[in-house]
């Protein structure tokens, strides 16, 4: 559905540019976004995808992943087409990267208006909603419609974002959001110039600004892929980086597997995930988890100070040993998450 876009500058002559992510797309009548479902129409923006699911399901909110909120919990999970990112290894390309959509003939999925959401999270009593599966800031006006909704209604809303979001669309959902997980693909420009067609900046600088001045939990995620990112330096950068915004920001090292425009590498090694591990705990990290694998030991949560195990993981399972949520039973440390 046709929805009029917020967060618009007007240009010449018909033209309006885009304020909703990084690349603040200029455009003339009939022209798209970079993202491709966001278009001109005789002098105004358009979102082609309003009110319309193309993946919708409920997800244990462990497949974020999240593992400091609510674990265990379920995530009513919704996307839409087009991304602002060009992944060459994207997992999710065949609804991310489709391109100029035919919002008339095209099928673009199930029906499903904010009120429909919300209404589906309260029935079936799902404590979140997540805006996942492709780049929620795309789709900014369905999930921000969504999440004031759900705000209303005691439903906690949480994106699955690549963080290249511009700062009037972090302020504008700010507070609707409980919870988030960041993409952070690599350290330098270059990896994000090369394999993602944006800019390593504004995604630091959202990282930075949501865990230091925002109430919206945070945790980050890294595709170790192998000979792009998986070196000593890169890891140790990345998360000597991330001990400087936030120690207790959990850091999920996932491993890679073939797809989408890259099959010249094979899937990570086990091996180098538990590398990054070691390298984030040796950078300070205090809480990290691998991902993509079976593996418990590295998947659930312990305490940092005591090193008692606190929440138990398996794949998307989650089992806390805790008495009291987020307090370690042992030594009585807190552990920082959303938890109830
Ligand atoms: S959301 Fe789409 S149209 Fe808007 S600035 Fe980003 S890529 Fe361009």
């Amino acid at each position: 559905m046709l929805k009029e876009a917020t967060l618009v500058r007007p240009l010449q002559e018909m033209a309006v540019q885009c304020r909703v992510c990084e690349h603040y797309c200029a455009l003339e009548p009939g022209a798209w976004g970079k993202c491709g479902v966001r278009t001109n129409r005789e002098g105004k923006l358009y979102s082609v995808v309003y009110g319309r699911s193309v993946a919708a399901h409920v997800d244990p909110i462990e497949k974020k992943p999240l593992f400091h909120f609510l674990p265990g919990s379920d995530a009513l999970s919704i996307g839409t087409y087009g991304c602002n990112m060009r992944c060459r290894w994207c997992q999710n390309w065949q609804i991310s990267q489709v391109r100029e959509v035919d919002w008339e003939h095209d099928n673009l999925g199930e029906a499903l208006s904010p009120e429909m959401l919300v209404d589906l999270a309260v029935k079936r009593r799902i404590a979140s909603i997540a805006y996942t599966y492709n780049e929620p800031t795309v789709f900014f006006e369905y999930t921000y419609d969504t999440a004031k909704l759900a705000h209303e209604r005691g439903i906690k809303n949480v994106y699955v974002s690549n963080g290249f979001m511009s700062p009037d669309t972090l302020e504008a959902i700010g507070p609707y959001l409980d919870g988030i997980n960041v993409d952070l693909k690599g350290f330098t420009d270059e990896l994000y110039r090369t394999y993602t067609g944006t800019r390593i900046e504004p995604v630091k600088r959202n990282i930075a600004t949501i865990a230091r001045d925002t109430d919206i939990w945070i945790e980050i995620t890294t595709l170790v892929v192998p000979g792009l990112n998986d070196s000593d330096a890169e890891l140790r950068a990345m998360a000597e980086w991330l001990a400087s915004v936030d120690p207790d920001m959990p850091w999920h090292v996932s491993a890679f597997h073939p797809d989408y425009q890259m099959h010249d590498r094979s899937r990570t090694p086990t091996q180098t995930l538990k590398r990054a591990y070691e390298i984030g705990k040796a950078a300070g990290l205090r809480h990290i988890y691998v991902g993509n694998v079976p593996d418990p030991e590295h998947e659930s949560t312990y305490c940092p100070a005591c090193h008692t195990l606190l929440v138990q993981r398996y794949g998307f399972s989650a089992k806390p040993h805790w008495k009291t949520s987020g307090v370690c039973h042992q030594c009585s440390a807190v552990i920082p998450g959303v938890w109830q």
